[in-house]
C-alpha cells in the first residue's frame, strides 16, 4: 500500500528521464510530452541552459532568507517588470499562492477606501488553486464540495460576459477587484473575445477596482506572447504567476503596478521560501532562453499549426464540437466525457490530458517544433477519431 493521500488517480508509469518534448520511462519506452507537467516545462526537459545555470547555483547558494538581499531575487523582478510594464513583485511558490497574494492586496486596497467587506468578482469555470482563498474564488463546485465553510468576499460572474460584470458594478459597492483568466485552462480552454479586457479596464477605471489576471496558465509565453494580456493591449494592475515561470523548478509571482504595487508594508506578507537563489536562477535562465531562443514566436506558428492540423485531421468528425485555444494551449472538444483517451493515448506514447470532462487539452513545451507537433496529431487525432466511432455507452434507463 503506497504511503501518498489519494489526492491524484495517477496513471500506470514513472518516468525516469526528459530531454525537449521527449520523457523516457523506466522500461526505455519514449513518449512525447504534450502535457509538460501540466503547462510547466515552457522550455521543455532538461534544457541545458537552464540545467548548467542549476549546476552552478546548488554549488554556490540554495536558499537564505528574505531577512536578507537575494541578488537572483531583484535581478528577476527587474525582468519581470521589464517585460510587463509592471512595477513590483512578490515572489511565493506556488499558482494558488500568488493568486492569494491578489486577493489579500485586493482586500487590503478595499480597506483603505474604508470598505469593511471588499468584495472581488471571480467568472464561473474559473480555476485559481486549492487552498481555501483560491478554491471559493474557483469557478468549479468539485473543487469546494466538501471543503465549506468558504471564504467569503467573492461576486461571481458568468465568462467574457461584460454587461454582467457592469451589473455587479452598478448594484453591489463593495466590490475593490476582478479576478479572472483570459484563457480558461482548467475550465475547458475556453478563449475570452478580443474586446473583453478592455471592456474589464474601462470598468475597473470606472469604479476604482483593480483588474488582476491569473496568468498562471496563460503567462511565460503559453498564448504566444510573453503573457497573456499582450494580446490586447491592456496592462492589469495585478498579475498572477507561477506554472512556466521557474521551466520546473517550483516559483510564483504576484506582479502589481501603480498604486497596487505600493500597498504591501514589511509584515503584511511574506514567505520563507519565496524567491530563492534557486528558484529565481531557474526563471533567470527560463526566460533568457525565452528571449534568445523566439520561443514566443514558436508557440505562436507551432500553435496555429497544431490547431490547423487539428483542424484538418478531425474535419467532418461526428462528436467533434471545436478545436480551440491560443499559442501553445488548445483543447479538442467533444460531445461526450473522454477521459479514457488519457490512458489510450498514454499507451501509444502520447502524453495528454481531458480537461472539464469533454475537451482533450494540448500544452506542449513551447519549444515543440513543426514535425514534432505532426507527430502529435497525426498520433492523437486517429485515438480520438477510434474513440468517437465506438457506441455511446447506454443511456440511463427512463425514470
Ligand atoms: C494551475 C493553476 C493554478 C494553481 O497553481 P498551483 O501552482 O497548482 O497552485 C491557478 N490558476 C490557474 C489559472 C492555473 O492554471
Amino acid at each position: 500500500m503506497s504511503h501518498l493521500m489519494e489526492t491524484y488517480a495517477r496513471l500506470p508509469v514513472t518516468f525516469a528521464r526528459g530531454e525537449g518534448v521527449w520523457l523516457w520511462d523506466a522500461q526505455g519506452k519514449r513518449y512525447l510530452d504534450a502535457l509538460a507537467g501540466v503547462a510547466v516545462n515552457a522550455i521543455g526537459h532538461c534544457h541545458p541552459k537552464l540545467v548548467a545555470a542549476l549546476r552552478e547555483q546548488v554549488g554556490t547558494l540554495i536558499h537564505t532568507s528574505n531577512i536578507y538581499h537575494i541578488e537572483a531575487q531583484e535581478k528577476l523582478a527587474d525582468k519581470l517588470c521589464e517585460l510587463s510594464g509592471m512595477d513590483k513583485v512578490f515572489f511565493c511558490n506556488s499558482g494558488a499562492e500568488a493568486n492569494e497574494c491578489a486577493i489579500k492586496l485586493a482586500r487590503y486596497y478595499g480597506h483603505k477606501k474604508n470598505i469593511d467587506n471588499p468584495a472581488v468578482v471571480v467568472l464561473e469555470k474559473s480555476f485559481h488553486g486549492r487552498t481555501l482563498a483560491t478554491l471559493s474564488a474557483t469557478g468549479s463546485r468539485k473543487v469546494q464540495a466538501g471543503f465549506e465553510p468558504l471564504v467569503s468576499g467573492f461576486v461571481r460572474v458568468p465568462f467574457d460576459d461584460l454587461e454582467a460584470v457592469r451589473k455587479v458594478a452598478a448594484s453591489n459597492k463593495n466590490v475593490v477587484a476582478i479576478l479572472a483568466e483570459l484563457v480558461q485552462g482548467e475550465g475547458g480552454v475556453c478563449v475570452c473575445s478580443p474586446g473583453y479586457l478592455k471592456g474589464l479596464r474601462e470598468i475597473c477605471d470606472a469604479n476604482g477596482w483593480l483588474l488582476m489576471l491569473d496568468e498562471v496558465q496563460t503567462g511565460i509565453g503559453r498564448t504566444g506572447t510573453m503573457f497573456g494580456f499582450q494580446h490586447y493591449g491592456v496592462t492589469p494592475d495585478v498579475m498572477a504567476l507561477a506554472k512556466g515561470l521557474g521551466g520546473g523548478v517550483p516559483i510564483g509571482a504576484c506582479v502589481a503596478k501603480g498604486e497596487a504595487a505600493k500597498l504591501f508594508t514589511p509584515g503584511t506578507h511574506g514567505s520563507t521560501f519565496g524567491g530563492t537563489p534557486f528558484a529565481c536562477t531557474a526563471a533567470l535562465a527560463t526566460l533568457e532562453v525565452m528571449e534568445s531562443e523566439n520561443v514566443c514566436k514558436n508557440a505562436t506558428e507551432v500553435g496555429e499549426h497544431i490547431r490547423a492540423s487539428l483542424r484538418r485531421a478531425l474535419a467532418e468528425t461526428p462528436g467533434v464540437k471545436e478545436v480551440r485555444g491560443q499559442g501553445m494551449l488548445n483543447g479538442i472538444e467533444l460531445d461526450r466525457p473522454c477521459g479514457e483517451l488519457v490512458k489510450t493515448a498514454l499507451d501509444k506514447g502520447f502524453l495528454i490530458n481531458v480537461t472539464a470532462d469533454t475537451v482533450v487539452r494540448f500544452v506542449p513545451p513551447l519549444i515543440m517544433t513543426k514535425s514534432e507537433a505532426d507527430q502529435l496529431v497525426g498520433g492523437v487525432a486517429p485515438l480520438i477519431r477510434e474513440f468517437l466511432m465506438k457506441p455511446a455507452p447506454a443511456a440511463a434507463a427512463p425514470a
